[in-house]
């Protein structure tokens, strides 16, 4: 039997309707003879609600008591799935990520999946039952339930379709595809019909929220074709793809914004062997995910050192660095809460040059500081004030000209 999993995103299964407009599509992938994996999110604004209600209670929660509560909600959505489906006249079985051994790491707030027991799914595809699963969560070795990051029921569709081998993985969302941009922030983004696996997840990890990083990542390394589309119209979305040499025709493929970061420096730690290494080993013991490390030698005794962090992680860095402040003889630490990160991405920018300037120069002309640069092969990244972020966004996409298609700009 050929599968196929259709995950649906939080307003796509925000009340009743729309759980039954889900439903009418899942059928329909019934009807064109797929055993279908439904991988479902908390119904609206409801994950929001529930951090909401940790913090009234506690300003810091236990995080292991963040992820059984956060759980609650996809866990709330698949069985309501599973009831509407029952009463259009489907079979059709719910299950938490526990219930079908999705094991992860015990990284409680930011999961990582280790494993998929993908039998029990099978054996009721095989009953004929459609299967809906709880995204976004999974079980650490000692049972307890984790939860794998704010967008992760992409990760859980991703991962499932490659443990069962599906055809596709669907992603219905409140946007028909992906965009050159988000179209929140700069109005005039253009529809992508396809992006690489690299260029996405480069997005991703950059700010575009509409897929989770991890998700990307899954879907390149096991080979699945993911079609990002809307669960509102019947149009054709975005598929995400491995690269082919048309591609590279197009410089900038699209543009991202990161808001709540924030930036930690190590000013004048001592430039010696193994200062750098104590000083991550500090923060991975926090697990703190660390971004855009610079270093910089300011003379043959000292040096700067600094790195980007969510907000999210940013006590838990400050703590980290404190601690170590001393052993590596630094002088001061100075801590940066206020900025975004703007990055331009593209592959045909490993062949193409020119491509720095023209973001600076869009940047300057919009008076625009930068405060600091990063580079990967396919992406340039600049952390700005976070109140010009959207501004910069702006602009950046007015000069790569990313209100237009990939063929226009590419024959240009
Ligand atoms: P879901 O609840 O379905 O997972 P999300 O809110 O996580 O939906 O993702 C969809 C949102 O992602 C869109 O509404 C859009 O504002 C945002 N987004 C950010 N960047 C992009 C982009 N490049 N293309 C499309 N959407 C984007
Ligand atoms: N419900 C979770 C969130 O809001 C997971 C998801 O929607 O993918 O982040
Ligand atoms: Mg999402």
């Amino acid at each position: 039997m050929k599968i196929i999993v259709q995950k649906y995103g939080g307003t796509s299964v925000a009340d009743a309707q729309k759980i039954r407009r889900a439903a009418r599509r899942v059928i329909k992938a019934v009807e064109n003879g797929f055993g279908v994996v439904v991988v479902a999110s908390a119904r609206g604004k409801q994950t929001d609600q529930l951090i909401a209600d940790a913090l009234e209670l506690n300003p810091n929660p236990p995080k292991r008591e963040m992820d059984q509560l956060l759980s609650t909600g996809e866990q709330q959505t698949v069985s309501l799935f599973a009831m509407a489906l029952e009463a259009m006249g489907h079979d059709a079985i719910s299950f938490t990520g526990g219930q079908i051994r999705m094991l992860t790491d015990s990284s409680h707030t930011k999961a990582r999946i280790k494993s998929i027991g993908a039998e029990r799914i099978h054996k009721q595809l095989d009953k004929g039952k459609i299967v809906i699963v709880a995204g976004f969560q999974g079980i650490d070795k000692d049972e307890n339930i984790t939860t794998l990051g704010r967008g992760g029921s992409d990760t859980t569709a991703v991962a499932l379709a490659a443990a069962l081998g599906a055809e596709e993985c669907e992603i219905y969302t409140d946007v028909d595809g992906v965009y050159t941009a988000d179209p929140r922030i700069f109005k005039n983004a253009a529809k992508m019909d396809e992006i690489s696996y690299n260029e996405m997840l480069e997005m991703a990890s950059f700010g575009a929220g509409v897929m989770h990083p991890r998700s990307v990542e899954f879907g390149k390394k096991y080979d699945v074709k993911i079609h990002v589309r809307s669960s509102s119209e019947e149009t054709e979305g975005t598929i995400i793809t491995h690269e082919v040499p048309r591609m590279e025709g197009v410089i900038v493929s699209g543009a991202t914004i990161q808001k709540d970061m924030a930036k930690i420096g190590l000013v004048g730690v001592d430039n010696i062997p193994g200062n750098a290494a104590k000083i991550f080993a500090h923060l991975a013991r926090a697990k703190v995910i660390v971004d855009d490390i610079i270093q910089t030698e300011v003379s043959p005794e000292k040096a700067n050192l600094s790195f980007v962090v969510s907000g999210s992680d940013l006590n838990a860095a400050k703590k980290a660095v404190e601690t170590i402040k001393d052993e590596v003889n630094c002088d001061r630490i100075f801590v940066r809460e206020d900025i975004a990160e703007v990055s331009v991405i593209g592959i045909g920018m490993r062949t193409h040059y020119g491509v720095a300037e023209k973001m600076f120069g869009a940047l300057a002309e919009a008076k625009v500081n930068i405060d600091s640069i990063t580079t990967s092969e396919i992406r340039i990244s600049c952390a700005v004030d976070e109140d010009q972020a959207e501004k910069a966004l702006n602009v950046v996409c007015a000069a790569f000209e990313l209100d237009k298609s990939s063929q226009q700009r590419s024959k240009s």
